[in-house]
């Protein structure tokens, strides 16, 4: 049900429509954007029609004990693409930890906290360890190649639980109040103190 609300969010904000033009034949590649710490590969599928200018990158996990996103991926996989959308599909940068069914990937970091901007060393030994150095896990440095690589006008990286669209930093916040209607999710930073029926994003 996360999936296709998500899904049904992104309709209703203009990404996506029901149907493809006739004239924007869409392309489909699978591409291997870098190796995971345990050796697995990270996948991308990129699908886009000729003349495409609006890059859209979403990655479905970035902890493996969050697996709903990669099936909010997989269905995009099939969800037919606007012609200007071009399209990035990482159904998980964490396929070490999807396997395992962990939070973090086989160096037990946890990948949300070991991007280099805002990064702090904590959490050693815990579930939520940023890493030894920023940028120290193969998979952040391989997400980190794919954006310089695409340049994305747009970013979604999908957690669970989903009690909403994160607002926290986010660049966008005409974005974040469109999903978060679409996907009658409220539009929230995860920051805010947490309530036992809201728990932070994770
Ligand atoms: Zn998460």
């Amino acid at each position: 049900m996360a999936g296709r609300s998500v899904v049904a969010a992104c309709v209703a904000a203009g990404v996506w429509v029901p149907s493809v033009s006739a004239a924007g034949e869409v392309h489909e590649q699978r591409v291997v954007v870098g190796t995971s710490a345990g050796g697995r590969g990270l996948v991308a599928a990129h699908r886009w029609a000729d003349g495409a200018t609006r890059t859209i990158l979403v990655i479905g996990s970035m902890h493996g004990d969050e697996p709903a996103g990669t099936r909010v991926v997989r269905r995009l996989r099939s969800t037919p693409v606007a012609p200007e959308v071009d399209l990035w599909l990482v159904p998980t940068m964490n396929p070490d930890g999807a396997a395992a069914g962990r939070r973090t990937n086989d160096h037990g970091v946890d990948l949300n906290r070991n991007f280099p901007r805002h990064w702090v060393e904590a959490g050693e030994g815990t579930a939520t360890w940023s890493g030894p150095a920023p940028s120290s896990e193969p998979e952040t440095r391989a997400v980190q190649a794919l954006l310089r690589q695409v340049r994305p006008r747009t970013v979604v990286v999908l957690h669970q639980p989903l009690f909403g669209v994160d607002a926290y930093r986010a660049k966008s916040l005409t974005l974040v109040h469109r999903l978060a209607g679409c996907a009658t999710r409220p539009a929230a930073s995860c920051r805010s103190p947490p309530t036992p029926e809201r728990q932070p994003a994770r």
